[in-house]
């Protein structure tokens, strides 16, 4: 299958294109369609498989720019993979207008609120800053159609289990939530039980 059977939105097909993609990956093929259909999805994708454009593509076709309101939440354990994932849904939905901030610690708070405030589509962040803006109130969830965890393994590993759970907390109760992960030990598993249901599950 190409990019062109997927059914995705002229204006994505075209950032996909001019990224530079032309055949979608493995986890491309296997992936973006459920998400874009609504399921629960858990991945065991390492780097490199491209898993980064599956849950790109599928989030931004799920996402009405016409709505200047937060739609897709992506979590992820390094301020410089937040960065790189920001910089792949920038470009890839660039033909969108799509409107992302990246959420990273480190950064000065107040610009982060001044952004928010004008209203943005996506927000990539580490689970430290999401928190504190969603409990602050200055990220608000209410139109939240999907939420990605990206590496999961690596959040849970440098420590973030209770801090994911606190912003799942904050999320809409029947949220569509996509993980991804290298590994797939247990408390990954115990994770995705608290969150998902029937998640649709996609080996590469
Ligand atoms: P990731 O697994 O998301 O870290 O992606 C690994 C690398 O593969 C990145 O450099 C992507 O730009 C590249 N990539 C992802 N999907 C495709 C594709 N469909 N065609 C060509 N390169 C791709």
């Amino acid at each position: 299958e190409s990019f062109d059977d997927m059914g995705l939105k002229e204006e994505l097909l075209r950032g996909i294109y001019s990224y530079g993609f032309e055949k979608p990956s493995a986890i491309q093929q296997k992936g973006i369609k459920p998400i874009i259909l609504g399921h629960d999805t858990i991945a065991q994708a390492q780097s490199g498989t491209g898993k980064t454009a599956t849950f790109t593509v599928g989030a931004l076709q799920l996402i009405d720019t016409e709505v200047n309101q937060l739609q897709a939440l992506v979590l992820a354990p390094t301020r410089e993979l937040a960065q790189q994932i920001f910089r792949v849904i920038s470009q890839i939905g660039e033909y969108m207008h799509i409107k992302c901030h990246a959420c990273i610690g480190g950064t000065v708070v107040k610009e982060d609120i001044r952004i928010l405030e004008r209203g943005v589509h996506v927000v990539v962040g580490t689970p430290g800053r999401v928190f504190d803006m969603l409990s602050r109130n200055h990220l608000s969830a209410q139109h939240l159609r999907v939420f990605i965890l990206d590496e999961a393994d690596e959040m849970l590993s440098r420590g973030f289990k209770e801090q994911i759970q606190e912003i799942f907390r904050h999320l809409p109760g029947n949220i569509q939530c996509c993980l991804f992960s290298a590994t797939m030990a247990p408390d990954i598993l115990k994770l995705t039980e608290d969150f998902m249901r029937n998640p649709i599950r996609i080996l590469v």
